[in-house]
């Protein structure tokens, strides 16, 4: 999930999204690089638990047995973000390969690759943590909040995709464009859509993620919108997200699929 602007929705669509594919029956590792740690919050990480997260995976490539968390949803864990990571951006750039530090610790730590889905919550801006994610990742997913100035940046961020794309990782690509806070009542919301379509054409999802008070009211209770209010329009919202992009990225479900809710 990355997008340079704050509050568009990219924890929410991190924490949501990874809940609805691990309740349709894939192994998914959320990982949190922001040193707001919102997703860990949101998961019921407590703030004193936070000591073996993020940032000794990226500084130092390692993992202590209790980094990986598990969450109130089974199929689900999280690496959370640690108060250190705020350092991070300032001490990774005195280190090598200071870009590939998240890609090297995802292809050698066997407790990471044994997961089918790995989504990374990005912190807001475009410098180390986020290229970390956009190097480590094989697609972004771009959270557009529905919302004046949409749009602004968001080629920005584009060039940068491209960017890291040529210079450190082939294999990433724009996943979609995902329209967040949809508010109906806001004639503002279909223009935002419309104009996003017009630009984006297929890259941006046929499921758009409504404004929905449940889905604000979640990460306080520590769970997602899916088990907070499973019949609440935002989870049902999440719910065909995760379909969606399973079906996009062509993902195979396990044999054994388990129903909720
Ligand atoms: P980001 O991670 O991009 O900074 P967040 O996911 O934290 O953005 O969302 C910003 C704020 O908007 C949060 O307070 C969140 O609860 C709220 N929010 C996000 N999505 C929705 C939604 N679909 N309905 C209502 N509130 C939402
Ligand atoms: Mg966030």
């Amino acid at each position: 999930m990355a997008n340079q602007k704050g509050g568009v929705g990219k924890t929410t669509t991190a924490i949501n999204l990874a809940a609805a594919l691990a309740v349709s029956g894939f192994s998914v590792l959320l990982i949190d690089i922001d040193p707001q740690g919102n997703a860990s919050t949101g998961l019921g990480v407590p703030r004193t638990e936070r000591f073996a997260g993020t940032y000794k995976l990226l500084l130092r490539g390692t993992l202590d047995r209790m980094a990986v968390r598990r969450t109130p949803v089974e199929k689900l864990s999280i690496i959370a973000s640690d108060r250190d990571l705020a350092g991070a951006e300032i001490e990774l750039v005195n280190e090598d390969a200071r870009e590939f530090r998240l890609r090297r610790a995802l292809e050698r730590l066997p407790d990471l690759r044994r997961y089918e889905v790995v989504l990374i919550d990005c912190p807001p801006g475009l410098q180390l943590l986020t290229l970390n994610a956009l190097v480590a990742a094989d697609g972004v997913i771009v959270p557009l909040q529905c919302e004046f100035y949409a749009l602004e940046g968001i080629s920005g961020l584009m060039h940068t995709i491209e960017a890291v794309r040529r210079k450190f990782n082939p294999k990433l690509r724009l996943s979609g464009i995902l329209l967040t806070m949809f508010d109906r009542r806001n004639s503002l919301s279909g223009l935002v859509e419309k104009d996003a379509r017009d630009h984006f054409g297929d890259w941006v999802f046929d499921t758009v993620i409504p404004r929905n008070v449940r889905v604000s009211e979640a990460p306080s209770h520590g769970l997602p919108v899916l088990q907070y209010d499973a019949r609440s329009p935002g989870a049902m919202a999440y719910t065909a997200l995760a379909a969606e992009i399973a079906t996009k990225e062509k993902m195979s479900l396990p044999e054994q699929v388990r129903v909720d809710g």
